[in-house]
C-alpha cells in the first residue's frame, strides 16, 4: 500500500490563556469555528508541548522539533536560521551572522546600532555587498525587515568561533573581530576585511546620498553579531522519503522549512500579516499534493494579535482560520491525514511567548476519535493523544499515514 499524505496546519502563536475581559475564556474558546470543532469532534486530540513543557519556544526552534529535528541539538543560533529567513539558501557548513545597517562617523565611531531604524533602500544597499569573494570565501548578504541584514560566508575552514563587531552601544568603535577560538583567525580576517569594505561601499550608495540631501542619518556600515554553523541536516526527503512543501508568509518559517528541503510555494496575499489570504494558503497547499506528499501550511496572524495584546482580534484571526479549515475539509479525501496545531502560545495578556502548550487535532482514516467536541486549549487537554511533545508530532502522523517503517521484526 502507497502511504497516505500529511498535511500539517500551524496557527502561528495560537495558544493562550483565560482572558477576564473574554469571562476568563481563551479567544479559541470564545471563537466561533464550526469546521474546527467537527474535526476535532470527529478525529483526536491532545496538547503539545511545541519542544519540551515549560520550555518557551521561538517559531524556528518550535517548527524544527514539528518536523521532527530535536533543536537541542540542531540549532545553532539565530544567525543561520535567520539568513535563511533573509531569503539566503543557506547550506550545512556555512557560517552565519546577524547584522545591523548603522551610522557610524569619520573614526567608525557608532552614531546609530540601527541608522535611524532606515525602512527604505536597505535591498539595494545590501546587493552592493552580496556576492563579494573575500580570500576565495564566498560572500551573501541580504536586507531583512527595517535595519536588519544577514551575512553568510561560504567556503573551506570557516568557523564561527569568533567575536561581534558591534559594540552593542552608541558611542564606541565598531569593533575588530577576533578568533575566540584557534583555527578561527582566517573568519576574523574576512570578516573584518568585509566591515571595511561595507563601510567604504556603503558610504557613497546613492541611497545614502539621497538620505544625507534629506537630512537623515546614512546607513554607512555594517555591524555583525551573533555567528553560527549552520548544521547539516538531513531532508525530510532523505529521512522518510517524502516530497515536502510550506505555505507561509514570514521569511524565517520559509529559511527553516527550506534548509530541510522542503520546496517554499509562493502564493499569492500570503502576506505574514493580519490582512493575509488564508483560503489561498488553503488553495495552494490542497493542490501542491498532486505531487507532495507532505504539506505544512503557516499562518502567522495570532501570533501578531498575541504580541499586540488585542485578544478579540485573536477572535476573529482563528475565525477566518476556520473557514480555511473548512476548505481544506471540503476538499480532502481519505488519503489525507491532517494535523492542526500551533507553535507556541503567545498569549494577548503576556503578549509575548510562554512556555504553555498548544491544543492538537489530528484527522483522517483510522484515527481513534476520543469524546472531545470543541477545538480550545481546555477541551484538547482531555483527548486521547494526551499530553505530547512537537517531536512526536511527525512520527504519529507518519503512522496514521502507513509511512513508518517497523522497528524490530
Ligand atoms: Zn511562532
Ligand atoms: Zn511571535
Amino acid at each position: 500500500m502507497e502511504g497516505k499524505k500529511l498535511l500539517l496546519v500551524v496557527l502561528d502563536g495560537l495558544g493562550d490563556r483565560p482572558i477576564k475581559d473574554l469571562g476568563s475564556k481563551t479567544p479559541l474558546q470564545l471563537a466561533a469555528k464550526s469546521n474546527l470543532d467537527w474535526l476535532v469532534s470527529n478525529g483526536a486530540c491532545g496538547i503539545l508541548d511545541p519542544i519540551a513543557p515549560g520550555v518557551c519556544p521561538g517559531s524556528d526552534t518550535s517548527h524544527l522539533s514539528l518536523l521532527g529535528y530535536d533543536p537541542f541539538q540542531v540549532y545553532t543560533g539565530r544567525g543561520p536560521f535567520e539568513a535563511a529567513g533573509a531569503g539566503i539558501a543557506v547550506k550545512g557548513g556555512d557560517v552565519a551572522f546577524r547584522c545591523n545597517f548603522a551610522t557610524v562617523d569619520r573614526d567608525m565611531r557608532v552614531l546609530d546600532r540601527r541608522a535611524g531604524r532606515i525602512k527604505q533602500g536597505t535591498v539595494e544597499l545590501a546587493k552592493s555587498l552580496d556576492g563579494l569573494d573575500i580570500e576565495g570565501v564566498e560572500v551573501l548578504f541580504r536586507a531583512g525587515t527595517e535595519h536588519r541584514a544577514a551575512l553568510v560566508l561560504r567556503g573551506p575552514a570557516l568557523s564561527a568561533d569568533v567575536s561581534d563587531t558591534d559594540p552593542h552601544e552608541e558611542g564606541s568603535n565598531i569593533l575588530e573581530c577576533k578568533a575566540i577560538q584557534p583555527g578561527a583567525e582566517k573568519t576574523a580576517r574576512i570578516i573584518n576585511e568585509f566591515s571595511r569594505i561595507a563601510h567604504d561601499t556603503l558610504r557613497q550608495h546613492s541611497v545614502n546620498r539621497e538620505r544625507e540631501e534629506k537630512g537623515v542619518v546614512p546607513a554607512n556600515a555594517v555591524l555583525i553579531r551573533g555567528g553560527g554553523i549552520f548544521p547539516h541536516l538531513k531532508s525530510i526527503e532523505e529521512k522518510h522519503n517524502m516530497k515536502s512543501a510550506v505555505v507561509a508568509g514570514v521569511a524565517l518559517i520559509k529559511g527553516i522549512c527550506g534548509s530541510v528541503g522542503m520546496e517554499v510555494l509562493e502564493v499569492k496575499g500570503a502576506t505574514g500579516g493580519l490582512d493575509t489570504d488564508m483560503m489561498a494558503k488553503a488553495k495552494a497547499a490542497m493542490d501542491a499534493f498532486v505531487d507532495k506528499d507532505f504539506v505544512l501550511i503557516n499562518v502567522k496572524a495570532a501570533d501578531i494579535c498575541g504580541h499586540d495584546g488585542r485578544p478579540m482580534d485573536k477572535v476573529k484571526v482563528v475565525e477566518r482560520a476556520d473557514q480555511m479549515l473548512g476548505y481544506i475539509r471540503d476538499h480532502m479525501t481519505e488519503s489525507l491525514v491532517l494535523a492542526v496545531t500551533s507553535d507556541h502560545s503567545t498569549p494577548c495578556a503576556v503578549r509575548n511567548h510562554t512556555g504553555d502548550p498548544v491544543p492538537l487535532l489530528i484527522f483522517g482514516e483510522g484515527v481513534r476519535v476520543d469524546d472531545v467536541q470543541t477545538f480550545d486549549e481546555i477541551a484538547c487537554a482531555k483527548g486521547g493523544l494526551g499530553r505530547l511533545r512537537g517531536i512526536d508530532l511527525l512520527p504519529l502522523m507518519l503512522d496514521l499515514a502507513g509511512r513508518n517503517v517497523k522497528f524490530g521484526a
